[in-house]
């Protein structure tokens, strides 16, 4: 983002490794019965009454994040997502998370301040308590693991492992979006470097940006299965693309599948940013990634509970493994869907 000049600028060293603990963790505050001790000792305390799920993600800058583009305050809160949406996906709740960063001293407390803003929103919106972490400083860039701890009762657990010939196979939300935001605002920041002074209108692409910038992990998706008494075989969240999450099922479950074309849930702007971008949109769907949905599968005998509901769309069905896995176009062409990609598609699609 465009860095505001006048902001003030106090260096890191300037206070020290303790200082600097003490100004980023000194509002956080326990919100749960479970944490019987949050920051502050050498290590914090919790209490499960049931099983507990753990869960670890480290995104590093020039990796996972570019900071031309991606605001600090956004980024703590999408890398509270990542580790949400995965405790999701295990039907768990997510209770407690431990924040730990590297940071060359190139960075001033000011933008660590913006980052845990962003930590601090995501913690007060979906309830977790902040526990601990470690700070530590890098040669250069940014590094931030967050590790998420869930409560589940062991009944409700749902591993990938689970999905059955003839589960239909379900997404939450739409897909694609965030991939097709991250490829405008690169556009963006191609063009500021050459002018800038140049404004954007980005307005119409609003939907798309947010979906990368300010993701939401699906709490509501556990809760709504429950409501319906249903229970997933099996699930998995959406970060690196439909075609291999489906593959991740399916090789867990040892199972085949067969997913529609048409049914992929797409939202207006990804179609016609993928128009614009000259972009296939079921590609960009089934290779995007960052989407952060939930995509599970549930028995036939659940079809009535779950159909027209419209948090989630059935996309199709488990087969058996010797089937293999696969994406009917709408043109009607069967077409493997391979961890290699979706090259195949191209080559062989009808229309
Ligand atoms: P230790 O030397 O025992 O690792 P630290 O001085 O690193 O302890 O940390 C002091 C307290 O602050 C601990 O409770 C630790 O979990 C917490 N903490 C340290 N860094 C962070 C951070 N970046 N975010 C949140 N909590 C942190
Ligand atoms: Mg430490």
């Amino acid at each position: 983002m465009i860095e505001d000049k006048n902001t003030a600028r106090t260096s890191l060293s300037d206070l020290g490794e303790f200082g600097l603990i003490d100004h980023l963790t000194k509002d956080f505050e326990v919100k749960h019965t479970s944490t019987l001790k949050g920051i502050g000792d050498d290590a914090a305390v919790v209490h499960f009454d049931n099983e507990c799920v753990v869960t670890t993600d480290l995104l590093v800058e020039g990796v996972h994040f570019d900071l031309a583009y991606v605001p600090l305050k956004h980024l703590g809160y999408k890398s509270v997502m990542v580790n949400l949406s995965d405790v999701y996906a295990m039907n768990a709740t997510p209770k407690q998370i431990t924040v730990s960063i590297a940071v060359s001293n190139r960075f001033p407390l000011e933008a660590l301040e913006d980052l845990y803003a962003g930590i601090r929103a995501a913690a007060k919106i979906y309830n977790i308590d902040v526990i601990g972490g470690d700070t530590t400083s890098s040669q250069k860039g940014l590094l931030i693991s967050i590790t998420a701890l869930g409560h589940v009762k062991k009944e409700d657990i749902v591993y990938r492992s689970g999905a059955k010939d003839n589960d239909l196979i379900v997404l939450s939300g739409d897909i694609g979006a965030a991939y097709l935001g991250l490829q405008v605002l690169e556009r963006e920041n191609q063009v500021f470097k050459v002018n800038p002074q140049s404004q954007p209108d980005l307005s119409t692409y609003s939907y798309i940006i947010e979906r990368q910038l300010k993701p939401e992990a699906r709490r509501d998706i556990p809760v709504l299965l429950k409501k319906l008494e249903v229970k997933p075989t099996s699930m998995i969240d959406v970060s690196d693309g439909l075609s291999s999450e489906i593959l991740h099922l399916c090789k867990h479950s040892k199972v085949g599948a067969t997913i529609y074309e048409e049914k992929i849930p797409l939202d207006p702007t990804v179609i016609s940013t993928c128009e614009e971008f000259n972009m296939d949109s079921t590609t960009i769907a089934l290779n995007g990634g960052e989407d952060y949905e939930l995509l599970f599968t549930v028995s036939q005998d659940d079809y009535s509970k779950i159909k027209a509901n419209p948090s989630i769309t059935i996309i199709g069905h488990i087969n058996q493994e010797k089937e293999g896995v696969h994406l009917i176009t709408r043109g009607n062409t069967k077409v493997a869907i391979t961890a290699q990609g979706w090259n195949s598609l191209n080559e062989n699609k009808e229309n």
